[in-house]
């Protein structure tokens, strides 16, 4: 008797969009509602450049100058996180891949595992509005909640809504000319990928403009149907 086994692989989705677009915030909240693991390769570096391993000090300068850090460190570190076993059961990466050839180390990082990109969602924004949105974020050092100076701010000044906690914390690289810095390099090595993953079929849209809640409705019901 032949038994055919319907194997459905665990989600991999990929959150692109420029710096501000709301990857990161997105990307919790696709954590909460289904019981994904988000992959920044910005937060695995940062935590790279406070360790001071020697990926985190080459990366240092130049994520402060708002450059792309080289495919090699950040590949070597997203093949370290992708190799620990939480995982398993679907990742939403955001921030990554941000080149052509991190694009294409992806696809054959997961084709050696039997997987595949599942769908590659662009958060559209308008960039004139990035600037602001980027220059005024902050998060909780304790929890990570993100907040923003005029769109988010906690219910109780100073206080986290998430964790109560107290101390606040801003990037480094989230001023004016950073960000604008950080956009150019959007546009110039990220912007491709959209073409790129809609070669292959899997290019997701979303108007990313609006309420935060509004967005994280439209991303559940594209995750809900390309999970399916
Ligand atoms: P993010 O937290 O995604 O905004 O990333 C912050 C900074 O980390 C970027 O401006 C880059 O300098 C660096 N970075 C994060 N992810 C990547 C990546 N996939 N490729 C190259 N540089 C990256």
């Amino acid at each position: 008797m032949i038994v055919t086994e319907v194997m459905t692989q665990p989600a991999v989705l990929i959150l692109l969009g420029p710096p501000g677009a709301g990857k990161g915030t997105q990307a919790r909240m696709l954590e909460e509602d289904f019981g994904l693991v988000q992959l920044s390769t910005g937060d695995l570096l940062r935590a790279a450049v406070a360790a001071g391993t020697e990926a985190g000090r080459q990366a240092k300068a130049v994520m402060e100058a708002g450059e792309l850090v080289s495919d090699s460190i950040v590949l070597a570190i997203l093949r370290d996180r992708m190799a620990q076993a939480d995982v398993a059961g679907g990742i939403i990466l955001d921030g990554f891949p941000r080149t052509a050839g991190q694009a294409t180390a992806l696809d054959s990082l997961l084709s050696d595992a039997g997987q595949r990109v599942t769908a590659a969602i662009c958060l559209e924004v308008d960039d004139e509005a990035m600037v602001g949105r980027v220059s005024g974020r902050t998060t909780c050092a304790q929890c990570g909640e993100g907040y923003h100076d005029e769109f988010k701010r906690p219910a109780t000044a100073g206080t986290c809504d998430k964790c109560g906690g107290h101390d606040f914390k801003r990037r480094a690289d989230d001023n004016a000319e950073t960000v604008r810095e950080r956009l150019k390099a959007y546009h110039a090595q990220t912007a491709p990928l959209i073409a790129y993953y809609d070669g292959k079929g899997v290019l997701e849209r979303i108007d990313a403009m609006g309420a935060i809640a509004d967005i994280r409705r439209a991303l559940g019901a594209i995750v809900t149907r390309v999970s399916a």
